[in-house]
């Protein structure tokens, strides 16, 4: 059945990922985005059909989309922590603005509402994998509380909607996802190591690169996202990749993927940077019968040859005195 849906920050990595997905299974697909951190190239493709449109626009100041409507995919955010922490207003105002109107808009055409929350609710984790569950730790006044802060109250006025509207509504919490389409200027982790790889620059660890993450590969991400989307389930569900590696890992692997023989140095830790992250997803397992397929290997592969492409430029910094309390 074809569907008509709203993604906002659809121009965005995982957004457009999203409206691709959406569009090839025949649905109708509204893209928002104000292209602060997304890009119109990540959509030039989607022109041509008749059932995608896009509407630059703000949506902590305006959602300018009329229905009728049957979901509305709110993923509009700066992501990398770079991009958030130079545009830390934004950020909150997303969260919190944002997300209120795009609730609006998904109660006033009785249309379903789907966050992409993040594993950054979790902060610096004392719980290992990280079960929707629990709390966090996350510092309210730290420099990364501008994100963390944002999706905790984004999931709050979630589940506060649900209860006193009635909005049906799910929260996927999604885990560190790469792939074709990261921003190769965002400064995120892979997007950086690859760009230094291909380049034959130093590969830049932050801290001694013991920290680990879990990386999930965007194809996997984005099917996980569209189940729960089409599901009834609330949430909130993990959505990642449990196959936790060290970042010094990482950098070794994208070495030896590229072939590259650049250095690995290492750099300053960015404030609050979390020491361990890792998703349980016996929920996601449970509730939507979802798991990733895609190996690092292979997912590291498919994203090297995107970026080989697209010819690798100058990858962001993240300089420890910066951070950002700026
Ligand atoms: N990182 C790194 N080198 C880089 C970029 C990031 O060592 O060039 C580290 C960063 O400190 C963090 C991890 O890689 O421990 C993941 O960083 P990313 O910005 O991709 O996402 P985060 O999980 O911190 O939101």
């Amino acid at each position: 059945m074809s569907r008509r849906v709203v993604v906002a920050g659809g121009a965005g990595f995982l957004g457009s990922h999203i409206c691709d997905e959406l569009i090839s299974r025949g649905d109708e697909v509204v893209c928002v985005d104000d292209l602060s951190t997304g890009r119109r190239s990540n959509i030039e493709h989607l022109k041509t059909s008749d059932r995608f449109s896009f509407v630059e626009a703000d949506v902590s100041e305006d959602v300018p989309i009329g229905g009728p409507l049957d979901a509305v995919c709110h993923l509009a955010s700066p992501a990398s922590p770079p991009a958030y922490l130079a545009r830390p207003l934004e950020t909150l105002a997303v969260g919190s603005e944002g997300t209120r109107r795009l609730l609006g808009l998904a109660g006033k055409n009785d249309a379903k509402f789907l966050l992409a929350s993040t594993s950054e609710v979790y902060g610096d984790p004392f719980e290992h994998p990280q079960r929707e569950s629990y709390r966090g730790n996350v510092d309210p006044t730290g420099p990364r509380s501008v994100y963390d802060e944002a999706k905790r109250f984004a999931e709050a006025l979630t589940m506060a909607t649900k209860r006193a509207l009635g909005v049906e509504v799910s929260i996927a919490r999604i885990f560190n996802t790469y792939g074709p389409r990261l921003s190769p200027g965002d400064g995120r982790v892979v997007s950086n190591f690859i760009c230094q790889a291909l380049r034959g620059d130093d590969l830049t660890v932050y801290g001694d690169g013991s920290q680990t993450r879990s990386l999930c590969y965007v194809q996997d991400e984005i099917r996980g996202l569209i189940a729960l989307m089409d599901s009834e389930v609330t949430g909130p569900v993990n959505i990642g990749n449990p196959d936790e590696r060290t970042i010094l890992e990482l950098a070794q692997k994208v070495l030896e993927v590229t072939g590259s023989r650049s250095n690995i140095v290492f750099r300053p830790l960015p404030t609050d940077d979390p020491t361990r992250r890792c998703p349980d997803i016996t929920r996601a397992k449970t509730a939507l019968g979802w798991e990733p397929e895609v190996s690092l290997e292979a997912g590291l592969k498919a994203t090297v040859e995107y970026f080989a492409k697209i010819a690798a430029p100058e990858p962001a910094g993240m300089s420890q005195d910066a951070d950002r309390d700026a």
